[in-house]
């Protein structure tokens, strides 16, 4: 089929997703930084139902799955991330453990009530809102059950305009560790633990892979505006991260519903 033949909004949502594609992580985290928010969760068995929630092309599921034992569901609402979350979980043959389905997170999720051991999401609740989608996904867990999220998140209570501004229209939600935190608890869970993820995982994990995908994209697409508008996004927010990096990140928030 022609682009001709394509909305913008369509070619526009391909685009992004094939760009994507070419990264195998979608958002800032490593696979030690994963391992780290695992090693507070200690209910899980083989016979534990795991979700993944927002899991792009799954980078941190097989990370999880190759950690820790049970089922997992991997959900996003890409169907090109899941085809590929789906072959890279059949490469390392985790396929009878590990299964990609393609659903939204602001709908009910496809879960039975009370079913759920852990619900993972790693840089992706803010598509719900944090607080939203803890109060939310509570219903799937088990009593006892854990959440572990990470989440974008000020450092400090004063920081330059600049960067206030950038998060306050790219994400509102954005707070404090002790507000994030208080959330979690009137959400009814525990807070267990709480830490900042470290720098690499956006500068060698994140960023440095984006920059090569980057620059093939650009190869492929010579003077595509949405192409070129994308890249301007991404390349301003790694220069944004360089410059404050003092006065935010991600923090993974574990949580145990009472
Ligand atoms: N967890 C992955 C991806 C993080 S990027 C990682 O850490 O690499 C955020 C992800 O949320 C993307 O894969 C995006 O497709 C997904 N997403 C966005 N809106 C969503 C929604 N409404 N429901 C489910 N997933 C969504």
């Amino acid at each position: 089929m022609s682009n001709k033949n394509k909305t913008i909004h369509e070619f526009d949502f391909n685009l992004i997703c094939e760009y994507f594609s070419n990264v195998e992580r979608q958002g800032p985290g490593s696979p030690e930084t994963t391992i780290k928010a695992l090693s507070f969760i200690d209910n899980l068995t083989e016979e534990s139902c795991i979700a993944d929630i927002g899991c792009g092309t799954g980078g941190q599921t097989m990370i999880l799955a190759q950690n820790a034992p049970g089922k997992i569901t991997g959900m996003d609402l890409f169907p090109d991330f899941i085809n590929i979350f789906n072959r890279n979980a059949k490469q390392l043959s985790l396929q009878n453990r590990v299964k990609g389905i393609v659903g939204s997170m602001t709908d009910a999720l496809p879960f039975e009530k009370e079913s759920l051991d852990l619900i993972w999401s790693e840089g992706a609740i803010y598509n719900i809102g944090y607080e939203k989608g803890l109060n939310e996904w509570k219903q799937y867990l088990k009593t006892g059950a854990y959440i572990a999220a990470s989440e974008a998140s000020w450092f400090t209570d004063d920081r330059p305009d600049e960067i206030t501004d950038f998060w306050l229209s790219n994400y509102p939600e954005i707070d404090t560790i002790p507000n994030k935190v208080a959330q979690m608890q009137n959400a009814g869970y525990i807070p267990v633990a709480t830490f900042i993820i470290p720098e690499n995982c956006w500068t060698e994990h994140f960023f440095a892979p984006c920059q090569k995908a980057q620059v093939e994209f650009l190869k492929k697409y010579p003077g595509n505006q949405i192409v070129e508008d994308l890249i301007f996004n991404q390349r301003r927010e790694a220069e944004l991260y360089d410059k404050y990096k003092a006065f935010y990140g991600y923090v993974f928030y574990i949580g145990k519903k009472i």
